[in-house]
């Protein structure tokens, strides 16, 4: 039990509605243990409720009921172990114009009361690319900037645990460049990394372990590999030689003509071989002048998974 960075238990949040509107549940009940050392996906459409989950992670939100520990921490009975364990960058780009970046770390720093000798803000900016901005206004800076600084706040007291909300929504190619770096970088050095999204190459391509949230629930938590893998479902297309009279048939194959002219072939990897979908694809007389297979990817799983997906 020690050994999980967060561990979840029954965890409730109901929005009481401001005037006239009805109270929002957007968390119904999560269980969710997320291992140390990993990079954990919280993956799920807007509204799923991802940005109420981890802000109440960092004590930025008030739970309604159920039980978070960070860190072996319980956040209620040991509220401050269990926020100096846990650093956030937030979804929005909230900064006080009145800081300079230098400023801000140190301010932050001060927060969460990091001896000055222990301070390490010009190895932060230097990481997150802003040391030529050090002294510059926050206002200033561009949204990209804003959001390295953001970063580098999340930082400051060197957390275990490093949560990313939405960190790459709405940024250029470069800057998602340089935080995947980053990200990977801090993980090798023993981080945690939580990290929400609703781009699922992303996660595909950055994530040890996804849970994927829906209306208030988990609806998968597993392996992205075993995600990817509990679909199953595979594809082919054949370019033919000559324009295709007969489509191939077989069992646990569905064949489609597309408007190109290819055909596609859809079948279960489990229970079909690619050797049986070519067979089928000859006994309907069709030359093969190209063919491409495809793999499920983790946003077939997403859309099986999410009822508003
Ligand atoms: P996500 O980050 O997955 O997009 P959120 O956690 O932001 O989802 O929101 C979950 C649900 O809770 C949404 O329906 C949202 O409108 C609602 N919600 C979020 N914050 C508030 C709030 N401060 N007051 C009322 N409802 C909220
Ligand atoms: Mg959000």
């Amino acid at each position: 039990m020690r050994d999980d960075a967060i561990r979840i238990e029954s965890l409730r949040k109901t929005y009481i509605g401001a005037k006239g509107q009805p109270e929002k549940q957007a968390l119904k009940g999560i269980d969710l243990t997320i291992p140390r050392g990993s990079v954990f996906g919280l993956l799920g459409p807007n509204g799923a409720g991802k940005s109420t989950m981890i802000n109440i992670m960092a004590g930025l939100v008030r739970k309604t009921s159920g039980r978070v520990t960070i860190w072996g921490f319980d956040q209620d009975t040991n509220p401050r172990q269990s926020r100096a364990a846990i650093g956030v960058m937030p979804q929005e780009l909230n900064l006080d114009p009145f800081f300079t970046p230098r400023g801000a770390l140190e301010v932050q720093a001060g927060l969460y009361g990091v001896p000055k000798q222990q301070r390490r803000s010009d190895e932060i900016l230097e990481m997150v690319g802003l040391t030529d901005k050090a002294h510059a206004y926050a206002r200033t800076l561009s949204g990209g900037m804003r959001r390295r600084l953001l970063l580098g706040k999340a930082l400051v007291h060197h957390p275990h645990i490093l949560v990313l909300d939405e960190p790459t929504a709405g940024v250029d190619i470069g800057l998602r460049q340089m935080l995947w770096e980053n990200i990977r970088k801090l993980n090798q050095q023993g981080m945690t990394i939580i990290l929400t999204t609703h781009y699922l190459e992303e996660a595909e391509e950055m994530c040890d372990e996804i849970a994927i949230i829906d209306q208030g629930e988990v609806v998968a938590r597993d392996s992205t590999a075993n995600l990817l893998g509990r679909l199953d479902a595979k594809s082919m297309v054949v370019h033919p030689a000559s324009p295709v009279e007969t489509l191939p048939q077989g069992a646990g194959i569905t064949a489609d003509l597309r408007d190109d002219g290819a055909v596609l072939l859809r079948y279960h990897g489990n229970t079909t071989s690619a050797e049986e979908v070519l067979a089928a694809v000859h006994a309907a007389g069709i030359s093969i002048r190209d063919v491409k297979t495809a793999e499920a990817d983790l946003e077939d799983v997403f859309l099986a998974l999410t009822k508003s997906g």
